[in-house]
């Protein structure tokens, strides 16, 4: 065979008479985007990804269908050539329709796999999903019993019956596997040599520690309290959240090699110039843990509290003197917090005082329904004017009555006071929950935010200062739940590790398809409830601070996890499309037009067909013509009606693809799946 010289990028190569560019390229490590080549297959040229520039000719060139010649001049990256690519994708993608997750991935802040864990828990296979879970969250247990369950709000089976219980199939799994004689462990990599420092051991720090061991990283935390876990030990309490299973996922973390410093506060043991010289890496992560203030008298008086300092002090073992008569201020989960915590300290009469109605508060349904049944007495439509004293001390709260104004532009509705509309509620203390801000001193050379929390970078995490990153609440927008502060931790890791090995990869939301449903495409599905968990008696339980929850059974676990839809799509690890999408940072929302409807069809038995995934590359029609010899899949129709399907229902075929699948091998999309 004659050699053929040529340079790619460059590099010199040598061809092969009859050899493609893309062939000679591929063959030496080049990498050329292409979604309808395939080696075993004659070339197509149908999808316009492997475009090249050859020097002395204008026009872009297809590498998979433009020979190699002598002292040929080839370039395969350009601005030009990514501008086309582009395009390409960019038309392919807008035609697309299908999940490359499913919504309740989407909507998680963590981004956990929550199809693929909740599936593995309908397999009965807990210790797939608590490896599955890890990948992006390292505690579960913890997270799965507190979160207030985003991914529930979108998940598809509302659309049936009500929505899968995913948070505590989670913390169902980690029970499960944390019992077993022999837990799951990840893998951690050799050493790398470097260090991080991290300031605050709530869930950001912790995940961030978490993933940065397992790089190999030497990780240590220093933290202001006298054990780890932040808020999520210092801030919920035990009846939600018991200690021994915080305690057990941070000793998982210990395990890895992470170290420890307690009662340790930047600004009173080290300046944080001193502790920034001791690592390679610093990440400040020190949550937000002041109170916000209201416009309300009375605020300095004995018996005023602030949400989240009660919640600490109880949480520390102590007795705050509430007395019997209690006022919570807010609407929020710390409100609800603080109203059942107080109950379980004797207060005779707790209540709640929120500005608008029930249903706007932002308290979880469930938190605010336990708090209820708890003896927990709601006053809506009100808010603190002031806080009255005998001797120093809180003896009544004057609540004015609020009604609410009309919808703004977002369509919520502003509570307004009703003009001379008081109360005065006698009361022995006041609990102020008003939500939370971050307390930097210590860190004056660090850039704030015009919200005075700490700037960071979305993408890198980056502070002003080189080497120091932020996550979690005390960074830009603020406190929020818990599990998105373990979402910033896992994401920051990956960016940090890139960053101690000296590449700069900052964090990308990846681009995913995503189709629109009705509740009518589900109307087939069988309904199923539910899973119901058992709780402790409210009598009973607002004596103490025992876990209320009992758990579910291992048959309602797995009857749970089997009612999922399955609504990502099952390609999305290997799918070279929607690897392209996120290389090539498409936007196809630039091109919009119709879509193909995401049907599926099983015309062949062996293989599902999803129209709506379809890209018409052509490939499984042609290795099925050319490599599997049967011609049995063709284009059906024409213009943008056109298809490609078995023409007819051949029992020869059916019983042929079932022993073949080549075509579901050759797609390079998720359009082909074998049943
Ligand atoms: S085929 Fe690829 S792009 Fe399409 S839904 Fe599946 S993973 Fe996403
Ligand atoms: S049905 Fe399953 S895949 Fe679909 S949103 Fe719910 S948990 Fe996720
Ligand atoms: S089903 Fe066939 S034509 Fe459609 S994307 Fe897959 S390989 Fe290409």
């Amino acid at each position: 065979m004659d050699t053929i010289n040529l340079t790619v990028n460059g590099i010199s190569l040598s061809g092969h008479e009859g050899e493609t560019i893309l062939q000679t390229a591929q063959r030496a490590g080049i990498e050329i985007p292409t979604l309808c080549n395939d080696e075993s297959v004659e070339h197509y040229g149908g999808c316009g990804l492997c475009v090249v520039e050859l020097e002395g000719t204008a026009k872009l060139l297809r590498a998979c269908s433009t020979l190699v010649s002598d002292g040929m001049v080839v370039h395969t990256d350009s601005p030009r050539i990514r501008q086309s690519r582009k395009i390409a994708l960019e038309l392919l993608m807008s035609d697309h329709e299908g999940d490359c997750r499913g919504p309740c991935t989407l909507k998680c802040p963590a981004g956990t796999d929550c199809m693929g864990y909740v599936q593995a828990i309908g397999r009965g296979d807990c210790r797939e999903a608590v490896r599955i879970i890890k990948d992006t969250l390292p505690m579960p247990a913890t997270i799965g019993r507190i979160c207030p369950h985003p991914c529930e709000e979108a998940c598809r089976r509302r659309l049936v019956e009500e929505p899968i219980s995913i948070a505590r199939l989670k913390s169902y799994a980690a029970d499960v596997v944390l019992r077993s004689p022999d837990p799951w462990k990840p893998t951690v990599s050799p050493p790398s040599g470097k260090t991080v420092g991290i300031i605050g051991g709530g869930p950001a720090g912790l995940s961030a520690a978490y993933y940065l061991a397992l790089k190999g990283h030497k990780v240590t935390i220093a933290d202001a309290m006298p054990q780890m876990g932040g808020m999520l030990r210092y801030g919920i309490p035990g009846y939600r959240l018991p200690k021994q299973v915080l305690d057990r996922e941070i000793s998982d973390i210990a395990e890895l090699g992470v170290e420890f410093i307690n009662n340790y506060r930047i600004g009173k043991d080290e300046t944080f110039a001193g502790f920034r010289a001791r690592y390679d890496a610093v990440i400040i992560a020190i949550g937000a843990w002041t109170g916000t203030r209201i416009d309300c008298a009375g605020q300095e008086l004995r018996g005023v509290f602030g949400g989240i300092d009660f919640l600490r002090e109880v949480n520390l073992g102590h007795r705050p003197d509430i007395g019997e008569r209690v006022a919570v201020v807010g609407g929020g989960n710390t409100a609800m917090d603080a109203c059942r915590t107080a109950i379980r300290l004797g207060a005779e009469d707790v209540r709640v005082i929120y500005r608008r109605t029930r249903s706007e508060m932002p308290a979880q349904d469930e938190e605010i329904n336990e708090a209820a049944e708890e003896g927990v007495k709601f006053e809506f439509l009100s808010a603190p004017e002031e806080i009255i004293g005998r001797n120093g001390a809180v003896s009544s709260l004057r609540i004015r009555k609020m009604e609410l104004g009309e919808p703004d532009a977002g369509g919520r509705r502003a509570p307004r006071p009703i003009p001379g509309a008081t109360e005065e509620l006698d009361v022995d203390s006041v609990i102020l929950a008003l939500g939370q801000t971050t307390n930097v001193s210590g860190f004056e050379d660090i850039v704030l935010s015009r919200k005075g929390t700490i700037a960071a970078d979305e993408h890198t995490f980056s502070t002003n200062i080189e080497g120091v990153f932020a996550i979690g609440d005390a960074t830009n927008g603020g406190a929020d739940i818990a599990v998105a502060a373990c979402g910033e931790g896992h994401r920051a890791a990956g960016v940090i590790d890139a960053w101690l090995r000296g590449i700069d990869l900052p964090y990308r939301k990846p681009y995913v398809s995503e189709r629109e449903v009705t509740a009518k495409m589900y109307s087939d599905k069988e309904v199923i409830p539910r899973a119901s968990m058992a709780k402790r008696d409210p009598g009973e339980r607002r004596h103490d601070f025992r876990q209320i929850e009992l758990g579910l059974t291992t048959e309602q676990a797995e009857r749970e996890g089997r009612r999922c839809l399955n609504c990502g799509c099952h390609d999305y690890e290997q799918c070279r499309l929607i690897r392209y999408a996120n290389t090539m940072r498409i936007e196809p929302e630039r091109i919009k037009g119709d879509k193909h409807p995401g049907y599926t069809e099983r015309k062949l038995e062996a293989i599902e067909r999803d129209q709506g995934k379809c890209i018409l590359c052509g490939l499984c029609m042609r290795v099925c013509e050319e490599v599997a010899g049967e011609g049995i899949l063709g284009l059906v129709g024409r213009g943008f009606s056109t298809v490609i399907k078995p023409e007819f229902n051949d029992p020869r075929a059916i019983a042929v693809c079932r022993d073949c699948l080549k075509c579901v091998k050759a797609c390079p999309t998720g359009a082909l799946r074998a049943l």
